[in-house]
Formats: C-alpha cells, structure tokens, sequence
C-alpha cells in the first residue's frame, strides 16, 4: 500500500483550514529539506538547497487544501444547514459521511428516505439546499455543544487500493491534490537537484488559487512546476467520443486550460523528456477549469510555469480512483523534467 498516499488522502484540510494536512506533510517533509516556513495565509514553503551546479531558483507547487462543507446554520431540530467549499456536484453530496470541526463530530449528509418520495420526485436530483448534516443530536443545543456555525466538515472516505487486469488503482477522497503533494514530497525525498527547489503547497486552490498567488509572489522562482489531479472523463459514454485524459495512459500535461497558456517552452521540455525516458504521457484537451498555473504564472513580473497532473475519476466528489501508475510516472516525469531544466529553456 501506497502509506503517503493513504496518510495524505486521509488527513482533513478543506480550503481555509488546512492545519491538519499542513502539519502532516511538515512532519513528512522536515527531515529532507533545509528550512521551511508557514506563511500568512497558510502556505507552508520548504527549501530543498540544491547542488550548486544552477543559479536558477525554482518552485514546485502542490495545493494542499481539499474540496468541503462549512456549517452555516444550526437548526432547531439539530440538523446542520451547510454551503459548499470548491466546486460541487450535488447527486455526489447524499448519504455521505462527513467529520464536523476540530473536533471531528461524525455526521451524515441526509435528505427524506426514498420509501417518503412521491413518484414524481424519484426522477428528480435532490438540491443540496434540501440536504442537512445530520449529526445525530436530538436539537439545536444538543448540536450547539459539539459543533458551531463557521465550522468546516470534510469527507470521510478510507484509502483503499485494488489491482484489476487493467492496472493497479487507488480510491480515495482528495486525490486532488493530495496526489500532487504526495509526488511533490517524493522529490524532496529524493537526490538533489543543481538549483535551489523551493517546495511550495499551497492554501485555499480550490476557492480561487488564493494561496499559490501569495506564494509565488514570495519566491519569485526562475521557473515553477505545479503538480495536480486532473479530472479524467474517460467512463463509457454514447456521445462523448473525446474523453479529456484516461486513467492508465500517464502523467496529463496541460497546454491551455480555463485560467492559462502553458509556457510553451516548458510544456515541449516536458514532453520532450518523456520521450527521453520513455514515460507515457496525454495531452490534457483544452477545455474548462484551471490550476494553480494561473495564478504563478501572472505572479511578479511573470513566472514561467507548466502543469504535470495525475488523472482522476469523479474529481470534487467525496471518492476519486487514480491509477497508480499514472502516479509513479508523474513522480517520474516531474523528476527527470526537473533534472533537465536548463536556464537556456526558460530565459529569455
Ligand atoms: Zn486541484
């Protein structure tokens, strides 16, 4: 079993309040990098010291926090009224287990048993404005004594791993992005590189790359990486003949999303590696949605900057499935890429 993986997946930091997560990849990372630091909004910034061999200072972000709910309004009957933090779905919301504040309240996301709905309701989406979390207090100060308005609740889902003809998977919530922070503290693990690495994970992505924004503008790096779980489409589908990344073909790299133009100097040195190492990638199709890579590249004077990302089935929903895989190969490409960089690639 992947242990990073299942102690990252597992580990609560819903955009806002990434303590948790923050404090275990602290402890993950404290042994191989030189220092590290924890910024005003969260961010927490590590320096792996390289070689000596390159002048040139570079960042590989990660974003930390996760998709999850925040408490907005007890009710009298106990029940939590909750809003959404990140992007949602509302048919993934029902009937899952949630953990409610610090300190971790177990709670359901209920709404009225399908035996109580009318035949013409059976065929409709339940709203999430129809939906409480249900903590199993019997009323409003019942509830008031374990749990708060303003607190944040995140899912509950145990990392599972399973081997199918297909390939080897994993299934978990918050691949995105724990995947990219476990494949970032891989690096840190790993030889040094001849520059400067500053590894950067980062706060609150899922709200609006909020923190990658302060970040970079801290470091001010020659060249940034950002490592990221891609939704992945590639389920049977009638109409649909263009899945965006498949699980199982390799790392994704971006070239143009919602938010960015991936410097195109880097994206060719990225696949241009690949091919080197014979490492199997995909171009990630145009499309909706945005990384971090927005806000890096717009950063100070402006900041070169590429995407590598693991896909990911039901992105923003409380359980996704990677392959793993695409995740060593991620870990693999990100290295090699790394090792490669040349001031002469992103200087202009
Ligand atoms: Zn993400």
């Amino acid at each position: 079993m992947n242990e990073l993986l299942r102690q990252l997946t597992e580990a609560t930091g819903v955009s806002g309040a990434e303590k948790e997560v923050r404090l275990l990849i602290r402890d993950l990372i404290a042994d191989h990098v030189d220092e590290w630091s924890v910024d005003t909004m969260g961010n927490l910034l590590a320096t792996r010291r390289g070689t000596g061999e390159s002048d040139l200072r570079v960042m590989v972000d990660a974003h930390m926090d996760e998709v999850g709910l925040l408490v907005v309004e007890i009710e009298g009957n106990g029940m939590l009224k909750f809003v959404t933090v990140g992007g949602f779905d509302d048919r993934a919301l029902l009937g899952k287990v949630v953990q409610v504040g610090p300190q971790k309240v177990t709670g359901v996301i209920g709404a009225r048993a399908v035996h109580l709905l009318k035949s013409n309701e059976y065929s409709k989406v339940v709203k999430r404005d129809a939906m409480r979390i249900d903590i199993g207090a019997k009323n409003k100060d019942a509830a008031a004594g374990k749990v708060k308005v303003g607190d944040y609740a995140a899912f509950v889902t145990p990392y599972e791993e399973s081997s199918a003809p297909g390939g080897r998977t994993a299934i978990g919530k918050a691949f995105d992005n724990r995947a990219g922070c476990a494949a970032l503290i891989e690096l840190l693990r790993g030889e040094r590189y001849p520059f400067d690495l500053v590894a950067a994970f980062t706060v609150q992505e899922e709200v609006g790359l909020r923190g990658a924004e302060v970040a970079a503008y801290r470091v001010r790096p020659d060249a940034a990486l950002v490592l990221e779980c891609t939704p992945a489409f590639d389920l049977p589908n009638e109409k649909d003949v263009s899945p965006n990344v498949a699980l199982g073909q390799g790392p994704s790299i971006y070239v143009m999303d919602a938010r960015t133009m991936q410097d195109p100097r880097l994206v060719a040195h990225l696949t241009r590696t690949a091919d080197a190492h014979a490492i199997p990638y995909q171009i990630r199709q145009p499309g909706g949605g945005g990384t971090n890579t927005g806000a890096i590249q717009r950063a100070a004077a402006g900041i070169p900057v590429a995407t590598i990302a693991v896909p990911g089935r039901y992105a923003h929903t409380p359980t996704l499935m990677i392959s793993l895989d695409d995740y060593d190969n991620v870990v693999r490409l990100a290295d090699a890429a790394l090792r490669g960089l040349t001031a002469d690639i992103v200087r202009r």
